[in-house]
């Protein structure tokens, strides 16, 4: 028996060309148009669910038609995290190797499990991780590490690495540390593994945001006397509020000192160890035990593309192997890594084959270059806040972040009025569509916040967005 063209879910081969074709158009379209556009799209749940909400269809439709109604519906309701004047959160510049690359491995739908799913998946992973070892100066023969979905994923394995080398099975006295800025992925991680909230200490950070190393020290020496365990201490290497680095090498001593694992969350800066001066900033990053990386920020993958890297790969081994019979015939020997064993996940996306594309086609050269002239750029955003008489710096340009608000000299405002107007800003800017700019809060001040990753945004653009803050500050 077989089944017909439908039941197998097959197009024909000039079905399948003139529909990939549309849809590499309407990519590179966006790709060329997209700097044009307004960066903010703002939907009400009403007018979404208007859009989209209707029963599963029985019956087909074409192909085209339903492309139509996502590229008209889907993609202009989506803010552009690519666009030059998105400047909140953590954008996501992306670049075009990469999207074609995850489109090879969708095609191809590589399954970057195991060894035997795909030999040449988990070379390339682990060939690209071996990459990361080496820029960030871990030991290549022995160092490991995965590909994640992101960030939090990351933050996630390694915290039940970290749990699992520390403490083996017995975590009831084990204690946490992590300052007042470390990212929340950490604190939901902390969560999902079962800590109770008497097993963390955020300690407080000092003016620059760092971890203060004083009160740091008192909390583990208190918790030593009262028969806890400090096991793990988190630190950030680029806060994502303003980019701050805690001190890593006097974090490492006392790590060393008081056999602590040291998780280095560098989800949101350690890129930038690719520049001279984020190089500088990022001293002591080496003696990590574990690190996160995210390469769907400022390493210009589009999404998902985390990464873990670890100084011993047998730690993860050690926490994800488990040994199923159904998957007894894949195992292999010791040097074919199955990455299941390495990490939570069993079916994996080929994430590793993007990275691996893009950094062959432009060269790492580039990938140092896009990220110097985004250090560089932020910097002369500071010089252009603190010559003008109605702006004030609150955080400098830290990795390319930098924190400010309105705070006129031609007038004298209370804290109260000074949250609103920049509070103020940021929601007219959001309403008029033209930036991606938002608010945070740092000593209780509220203050806009731009994170300058894009090597598509200009001064320019950055000039023009403050014209019109200052515009809307008056209004
Ligand atoms: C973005 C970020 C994360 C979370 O990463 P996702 O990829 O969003 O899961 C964790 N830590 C820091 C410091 C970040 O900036």
């Amino acid at each position: 028996m077989k089944t017909d063209k439908t039941v197998r879910l097959d197009l024909s081969r000039k079905e399948m060309q003139d529909f990939g074709y549309k849809v590499v158009d309407a990519i590179v379209d966006h790709f060329e148009t997209q700097d044009q556009k307004l960066p903010v799209a703002i939907a009400s749940r009403k007018e979404i669910d208007a859009l989209f909400c209707e029963e599963a269809p029985e019956n087909p439709m074409a192909a085209d038609d339903v492309l139509k109604f996502v590229l008209e519906n889907v993609m202009t309701n989506s803010n552009i995290m690519t666009h030059p004047k998105s400047y909140a959160f953590v954008p996501g510049p992306s670049n075009y190797i990469s999207v074609m690359s995850d489109t090879l491995a969708t095609g191809f739908n590589i399954f970057a499990g195991g060894w035997v799913g795909s030999p040449a998946a988990a070379g390339v992973e682990i060939n690209t991780l071996n990459w990361m070892l080496k820029l960030f100066n871990f030991q290549v023969k022995k160092g490991g590490g995965i590909f994640t979905s992101g960030g939090s994923m990351a933050n996630l394995t390694a915290l039940a690495t970290a749990r699992k080398v520390k403490c083996g099975d017995d975590f009831s006295k084990a204690i946490i540390y992590l300052s007042d800025q470390a990212h929340s992925s950490n604190i939901k991680a902390i969560n999902i593994l079962g800590f109770k909230k008497e097993q963390v200490r955020i300690i407080p950070t000092d003016m620059e945001f760092k971890f203060s190393i004083n009160k740091l020290k008192n909390a583990i020496a208190k918790d030593k006397i009262e028969g806890f365990q400090p096991f793990c201490m988190i630190a950030s290497s680029g806060t994502t509020n303003t980019g701050t680095v805690d001190p890593l090498e006097e974090l490492s001593r006392i790590c060393k000192k008081e056999n602590i694992w040291l998780h280095v969350d560098g989800a949101y800066g350690a890129a930038a160890i690719l520049s001279k001066n984020g190089k500088k900033l990022l001293k002591g990053i080496e003696k990590a035990d574990s690190l996160t990386v995210d390469p769907h920020k400022w390493l210009f993958q589009p999404y998902e593309i985390g990464c873990l890297l670890v100084q011993n790969h047998k730690w993860l081994s050690g926490t994800f192997t488990e040994k199923p019979v159904y998957l007894r015939d894949i195992e292999g020997n010791q040097s074919e890594i199955n990455f299941y064993d390495h990490g939570i996940e069993l079916t994996r996306h080929f994430r590793a084959l993007k990275f691996y594309m893009s950094i062959k086609t432009f060269g790492l050269q580039a990938f140092r270059k896009a990220i110097d002239y985004s250090i560089e750029l932020a910097e002369e955003v500071e010089a252009e806040l603190r010559q003008s008489n109605k702006w004030e710096v609150i955080s400098p340009a830290t990795l390319a972040i930098i924190n400010f608000r309105y705070n006129t000299v031609e007038e004298k405002l209370s804290e109260k009025k000074l949250d609103e107007i920049n509070q103020k800003i940021s929601a007219k800017m959001m309403a008029s569509g033209e930036a991606l700019l938002v608010t945070t809060i740092l000593q209780g001040q509220v203050v806009l916040r731009m994170c300058l990753i894009n090597p598509r945004t200009t001064i320019e653009d950055v000039k023009n967005t403050l014209a019109l803050c200052e515009m809307f500050a008056l209004e």
